[in-house]
């Protein structure tokens, strides 16, 4: 172990190996009957492929990886879906909710058993992880995404010291309405979203998207958002319309998959 500033505490301290996202959410990953473990999709330019390597890099000291399971992680690992269970969305199915076309809104707060806090913490999280610093699976591309340094700063107080989220932030959360979605992991990728940026990833089951810009244009996006509005909405969609589930197959139309994830993305076809 090294001994260096952590970014997150900013105190000399032993350094220990960080996860971009929980170990355990790699374990339990797996498309139900597709026999192949490995559900990561990442690409390294020329081909979108699934592995079991774990994101990993030596980051933060032992106290603030505490910090993040502790607020987040943990949660967020006992309510993903799972290979034989979905506890979030078991929650949301006797909820009462909010319905908009082929869209389910559910005022999660008023919902027991859903933690908005630890959501949220958690989606911060990772995606302060994946601005702070790049990341490395394999040989695919560098994962890393860009907060503007006064927002990076801002969101290591509110992780590390309970300050409120910035309101240049709002984290919004998607969850697909099918038991049987596919499964798999997407890192943070960066989308313009004129006049915002905005932030996703996948970790099975619940799709997390950060979206930034100035207070008051945000304004709106607060009110639907799972962060910013006092309901704490989570929108429930089925799986083809999540953006991070098209952006998995528009990956591998636009690069070639690897046999393995061709063999995945056959178990994971939409319906007709
Ligand atoms: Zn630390």
């Amino acid at each position: 172990m090294q001994r260096r500033v952590c970014p997150l505490c900013l105190l000399p301290k032993q350094i220990v190996r960080s996860h971009l996202t929980p170990q355990a959410l790699y374990r339990d990953m797996r498309v139900k009957d597709g026999g192949v473990p490995d559900p990561v999709v990442v690409s390294d330019g020329t081909r979108a492929h699934q592995t079991s390597l774990q994101i990993t890099r030596d980051l933060l000291c032992s106290d603030c990886e505490g910090v993040l399971s502790r607020d987040g992680e943990n949660y967020v690992l006992r309510e993903c879906q799972r290979e034989d269970s979905f506890p979030l969305q078991e929650r949301l199915r006797q909820a009462p909710r909010v319905v908009s076309g082929n869209t389910a809104f559910f005022p999660a707060r008023e919902i027991p058993g859903i933690d908005v806090d630890a959501l949220t913490h958690f989606a911060v999280g990772v995606v302060w992880k994946a601005a702070v610093c790049t990341w490395q699976l394999g040989q695919s591309k560098p994962i890393r995404v860009d907060l503007p340094p006064n927002l990076l700063h801002r969101a290591r107080y509110y992780l590390r010291a309970g300050a409120p989220l910035p309101a240049e932030m709002l984290v919004s959360l998607s969850v697909p309405g099918e038991t049987d979605a596919p499964a798999f992991f997407t890192p943070p990728k960066t989308y313009a979203l004129r006049p915002f940026q905005r932030i996703a990833f996948y970790v099975p089951g619940l799709e997390f998207q950060i979206t930034i810009g100035r207070r008051e244009e945000l304004a709106q996006l607060r009110e639907s958002s799972l962060s910013g509005s006092q309901e704490g909405w989570v929108r429930v969609a089925s799986a083809w319309e999540l953006p991070s589930v098209r952006g998995m197959l528009q990956l591998t139309a636009d690069v070639e998959p690897s046999a393995a994830l061709g063999r995945w993305l056959e178990v994971a076809t939409p319906p007709n």
